[in-house]
């Protein structure tokens, strides 16, 4: 990812702040109470170059470092975060090809998937289980020119409006260790892949994640990302850094958006004769929730930049992951019960910040799963 003047970047968040005010803010409550796809935002964020963001300029992205990618993800996830996961995902599966696929892929893929003409995600988790990639049962079989695949991945966002979608599979079932025999295709809509309809969620209302179905799924062996089979396990995982930082800032713009409405709140709310942020006990939240939207937002910046270097980031993604997503999910509790009756109700925003904020804790690896990572490098770079 190229290095961002100071100037460009904020000509560019000062867009992304004007698009949120004015085409986002305004119909969010609306279009998330009934689930309806966004599609006129679509549009606008094919306009703003989002769905190039961190796709290289060669290429027709507007290539930019994580930092700045992460300064976009925070201000939209912290008025609606539904709508980053239109394009987090689908720059998963460009960075899979920008950074893995031979040149033909890249000068194929990239500059559709770079204007929006070509739209996806990441189709790794199955029915069975998403931590445990392994031991995924989606099986692709050579036959000539072609591989064959069949099976089934649960969860994928995009799944439905998507039209591709980096798909990690077994190429060789046997394989010991399992790894090995995992390969990663890029994986456009057409006959044999079938979208499921959209499953009922919590929260991340008004994007679609559905089941992927194949069944004598054939496509051309050049869909092979690298050209070389057994290479999946680590193309589909060597991504996952970049998509923690995304969650990571998801995480820090509820924790943010929360910790604004509560703040907004408790200014306006007056109990005992003065606003309740002159009581102590709201202070004291106000203090807790301020400290950890910003403990969270440096982690992440720190991890995103940790991925600018370049090098492995796999530690410090997790932390930013881990912390900001943990923050979100308190943040927009103590937000909801600073609003009292009021965060329970549909026509105040904190309650979509409740549902979204578990989300963060799931994707791109659980949290539990996180903190292992965390642990595993942390003991590694510290040998005895
Ligand atoms: C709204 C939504 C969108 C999603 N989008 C996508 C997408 O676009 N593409 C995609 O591929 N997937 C997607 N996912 C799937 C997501 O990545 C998985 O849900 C996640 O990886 C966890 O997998 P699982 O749900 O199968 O849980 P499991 O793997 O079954 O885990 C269940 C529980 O056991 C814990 N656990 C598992 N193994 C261990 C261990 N070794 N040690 C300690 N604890 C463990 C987990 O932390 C979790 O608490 C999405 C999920 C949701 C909810």
């Amino acid at each position: 990812m190229s290095e961002l003047g100071a100037a460009e970047e904020m000509q560019l968040l000062a867009a992304v702040d004007r698009w949120i005010e004015r085409d986002v803010r305004p119909i969010v409550r609306e279009y998330d109470h009934s689930d309806r796809y966004p599609t006129e935002l679509v549009e606008q964020m094919k306009e703003l170059g989002l769905f190039g963001a961190t796709i290289g300029e060669e290429y027709g992205g507007l290539g930019l470092p994580a930092t700045t990618y992460a300064e976009i993800v925070i201000r939209i996830a912290s008025v609606w975060m539904s709508i980053t996961g239109i394009f987090n995902s689908h720059l998963m599966l460009a960075l899979a090809i920008e950074r893995f696929g031979t040149p033909e892929q890249k000068s194929r893929w990239l500059p559709k998937l770079a204007s929006g003409e070509i739209r996806g995600g990441i189709a790794l988790t199955e029915p069975s289980g998403g931590t445990d990639l392994q031991a995924i049962r989606t099986a692709a079989r050579r036959e000539g020119d072609d591989y064959i695949i069949d099976g089934s991945k649960i969860w994928i966002t995009n799944a439905v409006e998507g039209s591709c979608f980096a798909l990690l599979v077994k190429t060789d079932p046997a394989a010991e260790p399992r790894h090995k025999g995992m390969s990663l295709f890029i994986a456009p809509k057409k006959e044999g892949m079938r979208a499921g309809k959209p499953l009922e969620k919590l929260g991340y209302k008004s994007i679609d994640s559905a089941e992927l179905t194949f069944t004598g799924y054939r496509i051309p062996a050049d869909h092979l990302i690298g050209g070389v089979e057994g290479q999946g396990f680590y193309q589909a995982t060597g991504g996952l850094e970049l998509g923690r930082i995304n969650v990571a800032a998801r995480g820090v713009g509820i924790a943010e958006g929360a910790l604004r409405l509560a703040t907004q709140y408790s200014q306006s709310r007056r109990t005992f004769g003065k606003p309740i942020c002159e009581h102590q006990a709201i202070q004291l939240k106000l203090a807790e929730m301020v400290t950890r939207a910003r403990a969270a937002r440096l982690l992440t910046l720190d991890a995103a930049r940790a991925f600018d270097r370049g090098g492995r980031c796999d530690m410090e993604a997790g932390m930013a992951k881990y912390f900001a997503s943990e923050a979100a999910l308190e943040n927009s509790i103590e937000a909801m019960r600073i609003h009292g009756a009021y965060g329970y109700s549909k026509e105040y925003d904190v309650e979509r910040l409740y549902r979204d904020a578990p989300l963060t804790c799931i994707g791109e690896g659980t949290n539990e799963i996180q903190r292992i990572v965390i642990s595993r490098q942390w003991i590694k770079r510290n040998p005895p």
